[in-house]
C-alpha cells in the first residue's frame, strides 16, 4: 500500500487508543517542538509475528498520522542469538505491512561507542562498579520483592580499579560470565530492576555488525532507552512488561541528558491470541525441531507465516484496528483475526470453482463433443472485477459429499430422482450411478440436463432446493490443497502450570488433499494469488505452486464465527 494513501486514510480517523490522546496533547502543548518521532525496536533473533504487527502499527500508524517520523531500530545488543537472516525478513515483513522507515534504518550496535562512553562516565561518577562474582551469587543478593538485596562485596571499589577492570573486561583479558558492570543505584528499591542493574557482561562472540571490536556488550536495559535518547525519539511505545523498567529508564537518561528533552515511555498490552503461541523463543522451537514447515508455515502466526496463507497487509491492519490498545493485558479471539481477513478477501478475492474431493457426474443427454462457455462474474461484492467464461460440457466433477445415494429427509444436494443447479449453467437430474462392486465407492453419477435451465436464461428461476459449484472433466487442472486446523487445539497453549505447549500441538493441523480439480481460468495462477473457491472458503497459490503443479493453502472457511459470536 503506498504511503500517501495510507495517511489520507488515517488522517480522518478519530483517536484510536489512550496513546493517540497523548501524542495529540502533547502536540498541543508543544512538547519537543511538535515533533512526533517513534521507533520500532526488534531484535533480530527471530521473524516478526503478529504481535510485532501490532507494535509496528501503532509506532509507524502514529508517526504517519501526525506528520512524524518512526525509525527502524535492530536491537543488536546479543551477539549470540541474532543472524542476519532475521534482519532480512524483519525488513520484508515491515514493509509488506505497508510502512517505510526511509533512510532511518539503524542498530543499537551503532551506539556502542557512545554506551561504553556512557559507561564509563558512570564509573567515573562512582554510579558504575565491576563486580567479579557469578551470575548466581549476584542474582540470589538481588533479594525478592518482599525481601531488600545484599549488597555486593565489590560495590565500594575505587573508581580508579573499576575503570581498569573495565577497560580490560572489553581487550578480552576475562573470560565470559567472570565480571560484570552494574549500575550503582539501590538494593534496597521496592523495584527489583533498580537493584544495581547488570549493564555490561563479556561476550567473546563476533557480533554480525561489529567483528570483534567489543569484548563487552550492554544489557538491552542500558541500551534501549538510551539509544531512543540518541535518536531523539519522542514517543518511546512499548509493552506492558516494560513499564517496571521504567525507572531504571528515567534514571540512565537522568544521568545522560543535558537538558529538558526525554523520550516519554508508554506501555501498552500486548497481543495475545487464542490458540496460539507468541514467542520468538517458542516459535523458533517449533521450527528448529520440525514441527512445522519453517518460519512461513502457514499455520505459523509470523508475519510471513500469514502471508503464505493468503492474509493481506489490509487484513491485519484493520484487525489491529479493531482490538486497539489499552492498559490490561487480554486474550483476543483468534476468530477475530480470521474474520478481518475474511472481511478483506471478501472484496478483493474473484470466485472460482475449485472440487476438492472430486467425483464424475455424466450428463447423458448432453451430446458427447459440445463444449459450451458458460459466463459467470468474477466477484458479486465488486462488479469492476468483471466476469469469466468456464467450459461446461457432457462430464463434470462435483464435490463427493454433495452427493448421497440414500439421503436423510434434510439433505437437499444432489441424490436420486433429485434436482439441483449447477452454479451458472443448468439444471440436473440424477437418474442413477456406477459404483466400484468391491469398495462400494462412487465412481459416476448419472444425470440428465434441463436445456431449458440455463442460467440467465428465460427458465432460470425454476426453483430448485441447492446450487452446486462444479468443474468440466477436459477442461479441469489438477490441483493439490492444503487445508489447515489450528495449530494447538488448547486456548491457552503456553499458559498451562506444569504442562509444555507442546503438548497442545494439534496432530490434525494439516491436510493434504492431493487429487483436487479447479477451473481452468486458475492454470496460470502465481503465488500468493487470493480465490474465494465458492461455497469452500478463501485459498491462496503457495510458493510451492508451478504452472504443472498448483498448491493451493486454504486461508480461512466461509463461516464466519465471529459474526455469529458478537451478535
Ligand atoms: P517475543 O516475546 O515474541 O520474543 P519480543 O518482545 O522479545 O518478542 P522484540 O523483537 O523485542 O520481541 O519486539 C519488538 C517490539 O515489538 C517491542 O517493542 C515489543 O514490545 C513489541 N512486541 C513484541 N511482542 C508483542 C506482542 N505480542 N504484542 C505487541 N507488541 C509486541
Ligand atoms: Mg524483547
Amino acid at each position: 500500500m503506498n504511503e500517501e494513501k495510507l495517511n489520507e486514510k488515517e488522517a480522518g480517523k478519530p483517536p484510536v487508543s489512550f496513546i493517540e490522546q497523548i501524542i495529540i496533547d502533547d502536540l498541543k502543548a508543544g512538547k519537543n517542538n511538535g515533533r512526533i518521532h517513534t521507533r520500532f525496536p526488534p531484535e533480530p533473533n527471530g521473524y516478526l509475528h503478529i504481535g510485532h504487527a501490532k507494535a509496528i502499527c501503532l509506532d509507524f500508524g502514529m508517526a504517519l498520522k501526525y506528520g512524524g517520523k518512526c525509525n527502524l531500530r535492530f536491537d543488536d545488543t546479543n551477539p549470540v542469538k541474532e543472524e542476519i537472516e532475521y534482519i532480512d525478513s524483519i525488513k520484508e515483513d515491515i514493509r509488506w505491512l505497508g510502512f517505510d522507515w526511509e533512510d532511518r534504518e539503524y542498530y543499537a550496535s551503532d551506539y556502542f561507542g557512545k554506551l561504553f562512553d556512557f559507561a564509563v562516565d558512570l564509573i567515573k561518577r562512582g554510579l558504575a562498579y565491576v563486580d567479579d562474582q557469578p551470575a548466581g551469587v549476584i542474582s540470589e543478593q538481588k533479594g525478592s520483592p518482599t525481601r531488600p538485596g545484599i549488597e555486593s562485596p565489590y560495590r565500594n571499589r575505587s573508581v580508579e580499579e573499576n575503570l581498569d577492570l573495565f577497560i580490560r573486561m572489553n581487550k578480552g583479558e576475562f573470560e565470559e560470565g567472570s565480571r560484570v558492570l552494574r549500575a550503582k543505584i539501590d538494593m534496597t528499591s521496592p523495584n527489583m530492576h533498580m537493584r544495581d542493574p547488570i549493564i555490561y557482561r563479556i561476550i567473546k562472540e563476533p557480533h554480525h555488525r561489529t567483528g570483534d571490536k567489543w569484548k563487552v556488550y550492554p544489557m538491552y536495559d542500558f541500551a534501549h532507552g538510551q539509544c531512543d535518547y540518541f535518536e531523539g525519539i519522542t514517543h518511546s511505545l512499548c509493552t506492558l512488561e516494560f513499564e517496571v523498567h521504567r525507572p531504571l529508564y528515567d534514571w540512565f537518561i537522568d544521568q545522560l541528558r543535558t537538558d529538558e528533552y526525554r523520550p516519554r515511555q508508554i506501555e501498552f498490552n500486548r497481543l495475545n491470541l487464542t490458540y496460539t503461541i507468541m514467542s520468538k523463543r517458542r516459535l523458533l522451537e517449533l521450527v528448529r525441531e520440525g514441527r512445522v514447515s519453517g518460519w512461513d508455515d502457514p499455520r505459523m502466526p509470523t508475519l510471513c507465516g500469514l502471508r503464505r496463507r493468503g492474509y493481506t497487509p489490509e487484513s491485519i491492519r484493520k484487525f489491529i484496528d479493531l482490538i486497539g490498545y489499552t492498559k490490561y493485558e487480554a486474550i483476543n479471539d483468534v476468530t477475530l483475526l480470521e474474520h478481518a481477513v475474511r472481511d478483506d478477501l471478501n472484496l478483493r478475492a474473484p470466485r472460482v470453482f475449485a472440487v476438492l474431493n472430486p467425483v464424475k457426474v455424466i450428463i447423458t443427454n448432453y451430446p458427447e463433443s459440445q463444449t459450451e462457455n458458460v459466463e459467470l462474474i468474477n466477484n458479486p461484492e465488486d462488479e469492476s472485477m468483471g466476469s469469466r467464461k468456464v467450459p461446461f460440457s457432457r462430464e463434470i466433477y462435483i464435490e463427493e459429499e454433495d452427493f448421497m445415494e440414500d439421503p436423510p429427509s434434510k439433505f437437499f444436494r444432489l441424490s436420486p430422482g433429485k434436482e439441483v443447479r449447477l452454479k451458472g449453467a443448468y439444471i440436473i437430474k440424477c437418474n442413477g450411478l456406477k459404483k466400484d462392486p468391491s469398495t462400494g465407492r462412487i465412481e459416476e453419477i448419472y444425470c440428465t440436463y434441463d436445456p431449458a435451465t440455463k442460467s440467465g436464461e428465460h427458465q432460470a428461476d425454476r426453483k430448485v432446493k441447492a446450487t452446486l459449484h462444479w468443474v468440466s472433466v477436459k477442461e479441469a487442472v489438477d490441483a493439490e490443497i492444503r487445508l489447515y486446523d489450528r495449530l494447538f487445539n488448547h486456548e491457552d497453549p503456553a499458559g498451562q502450570k506444569d504442562r509444555d505447549y507442546r503438548e497442545f500441538l494439534n496432530p490434525d493441523s494439516l491436510k493434504l488433499l492431493r487429487n483436487c480439480k479447479v477451473e481452468p481460468s486458475l492454470k496460470s495462477a502465481k503465488p500468493l494469488d487470493k480465490f474465494q473457491f465458492q461455497r469452500l472458503g478463501y485459498f491462496c497459490v503457495d510458493y510451492d505452486s508451478t504452472e504443472g503443479h498448483l498448491v493451493f493453502n486454504k486461508t480461512v472457511g466461509l463461516k464466519d464465527t465471529w459474526a455469529k459470536i458478537s451478535k
